[in-house]
């Protein structure tokens, strides 16, 4: 893809631990739904990852693979029927753990800001933006008139929501501003996590770039941001490192510059995920994805790769960054068995 940003940090392994203690750091989360007649969906499976202050993981995935279930569960929003399993550490706040009292007091818009996938209905269609920029700046930061106007100000210049719409109802708002706006009102709290879910879903190319552009802003102003998307090229444009999941598990976790760009994606899923875009291969992954109420014992994209082998019969470990048992760099060190000669030439 071409519209990369710009990339000036250093590329990190994926996998290596930031110096800092992160933001937020998940182990082994897992999420079931328990329907009727007793059956139960996989909806995420043990998603372990680390998201240091200053930098941002994009989540990538089809739909239905377990993204925004996960940040659904990060934010203490799942429905009733729902088991959730693992650890979620804000800080010391296990966000899995956490009552609704300390969530909503303590966690939601103050801890984790979130940058709504639909922002025209995440906001109050009665009242003006401003209104709702000056009521969340009460809440959240205590300022009181006569430093409210002000605050409203500087709160939508965060976001560069034009000072002169700031009058305007959400539906007197386009798309771009509305993102805008929602952007704000995530920003009020100067939360340390931002949550952004599917930010670019509606938006032209051109505002799909000044929305991450604008993320990437307050991401390099030390926020840290969880990013859950199927736009592949807002996730190359923003993201400093890639998690792919698929059928509710993370199966790689890489550097955003050696995903897009060398050595690619090692996974045969995430592999097929960059082959399908109209600027690379145009080619789709060929079958669909598994239920997630009916996942088989093994690999779960069994079915749909090439390079299936007997040993995908059983479910692989994530390790190294990937869960596969046969990664091409695996195969090429000669660590696995490469029963699929024409890629161990490094194709
Ligand atoms: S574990 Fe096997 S089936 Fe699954 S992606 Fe790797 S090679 Fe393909």
């Amino acid at each position: 893809m071409s519209d990369a940003r710009p990339a000036e940090a250093a590329a990190r392994p994926a996998d290596t631990a930031p110096a800092t203690a992160p933001v937020l750091a998940v182990r082994d989360l897992s999420v079931r739904f328990r329907m009727r007649g007793g059956r139960h969906i996989a909806a995420v499976t043990a998603a372990t990852f680390d998201l240091p202050a200053g930098e941002c993981l994009a989540l990538v995935g089809e739909s239905g693979c377990g993204k925004s279930v996960l940040a659904s569960a990060l934010l203490g929003l799942l429905p009733g029927n729902a088991q959730t399993a693992g650890r979620a550490l804000l800080g010391d706040t296990d966000l899995l753990a956490a009552d609704e009292k300390t969530l909503a007091r303590t966690v939601r818009g103050r801890r984790v800001g979130l940058v709504p996938q639909s922002p025209a209905a995440h906001l109050t269609p009665v009242r003006t933006v401003g209104d709702q920029l000056g009521e969340t700046l009460r809440e959240l930061t205590g300022v009181r008139k006569p430093d409210l106007d002000k605050a409203v100000l500087a709160a939508a210049e965060r976001a560069s929501f034009p000072a002169g719409h700031l009058d305007r109802y959400p539906h007197e708002l386009s798309g771009g501003l509305a993102q805008r706006a929602a952007t704000a009102l995530a920003l009020v709290g100067d939360a340390p996590l931002l949550l952004a879910d599917e930010p670019t879903t509606g938006l032209d190319r051109d505002l799909v770039h000044r929305t991450v552009d604008e993320l990437r802003r307050h991401v390099d102003a030390g926020h840290a941001l969880l990013m859950i998307t199927h736009d592949l090229a807002a996730a190359e444009r923003v993201a400093d490192r890639i998690a792919v999941m698929y059928a509710g598990r993370v199966v790689e976790l890489a550097d955003a510059r050696a995903f897009f760009g060398a050595p690619g994606p090692r996974h045969p899923y995430a592999r097929g995920l960059l082959a399908a875009l109209p600027e690379r291969d145009f080619t789709p992954i060929p079958g669909m994805p598994p239920e997630l109420g009916d996942l088989p014992r093994g690999c779960a994209f069994a079915a749909r790769c090439a390079h299936a082998a007997e040993a995908c019969d059983a479910q692989p470990v994530f390790a190294d960054g990937i869960a596969c048992h046969y990664p091409p760099d695996r195969r090429a060190a000669g660590r696995a068995p490469h029963p699929f000669p024409e890629e161990h030439t490094g194709a």
